[in-house]
């Protein structure tokens, strides 16, 4: 497998193809955005925290019968992926309030949301990712009834599975942000599930472990990263 050309740069990752139509590399670097882009930062050993942290989820969620676009470890700040066709929507489970959902209907930071509950965005920075349902799904042409289904589905057993295993480490998942395409005619998870893209608290202090660290300027934004994944068994030296 040979490394070739970046054909895409995303705000905190880049993606190489290769020699092989259906596998691209996936460059995870430093950069660290917030607010649709709005901050920007180099955060010191970011990319290689991420992809190990993202290497180990998807081995676990791929134990569990969750498939995904990952394929194996390249190195440090590099994996090997399949190649995506990406459903342009965000799919939210929420354990507990925080973050937006607190600001659009009032609710106290921490409430326990029974059962979890689920939402769309539509990846959009300039529109700032506004929530959709699943009509302006189907209207709009970014995802057939059949896709709605399968990514609700999915993304609660990854729900399952990592709950529990977060909960096993003394870690409450608050939320997370999943991201799927067709592979294949098969729908997958793509993107990465790291602490930037999901909350995570401490089970008893409920300190903040994610990338709500650097979003409200709490500091030691990596060293906590790397706190949770040692806490879920990763190595990091
Ligand atoms: N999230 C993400 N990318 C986005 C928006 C949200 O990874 O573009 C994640 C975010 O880190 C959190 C969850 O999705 O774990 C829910 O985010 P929320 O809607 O609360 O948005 P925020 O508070 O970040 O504006």
């Amino acid at each position: 497998m040979e490394k070739r050309e970046e054909i895409y740069k995303g705000k905190a990752k880049s993606v190489f193809r290769t020699d092989d139509p259906d596998l691209f590399v996936m460059h995870y670097r430093n950069d660290t955005s917030a607010f649709d882009g709005k901050k920007v930062e180099k955060l010191t050993d970011k990319g290689r925290v991420n992809n190990l942290f993202n290497a180990f989820i998807m081995e676990k969620l791929g134990t569990a019968g969750i498939r995904s676009h990952f394929v194996r470890l390249l190195s440090d700040t590099d994996s090997l992926v399949h190649r995506l066709d990406m459903i342009p929507v965000e799919c939210v489970v929420r354990n507990l309030a925080a973050g937006s959902i607190c600001r659009r209907y009032a609710v106290i930071e921490g409430t326990e949301l029974n059962p979890p509950t689920f939402e769309f965005f539509l990846k959009n920075d300039a529109l700032h990712d506004p929530m959709i349902n699943d009509y302006h799904i189907i209207s709009f042409g970014w995802a057939t009834a059949a896709q709605i289904v399968a990514m609700k589905e999915l993304s609660f057993r990854v729900n399952a599975v990592l709950k529990q295993l977060f909960a096993d480490a003394g870690l409450l998942l608050v939320d997370y942000k999943l991201e799927f395409g067709m592979h294949k005619g098969e729908l997958l998870l793509g993107d990465e599930f790291s602490p930037d893209g999901c909350r995570i608290w401490d089970a008893t202090t409920r300190k903040k472990m994610d990338k709500d660290r650097f979003r409200q300027d709490l500091g030691s934004v990596i060293e906590s990263y790397k706190e949770v994944g040692a806490r879920l068994g990763m190595k990091f030296d």
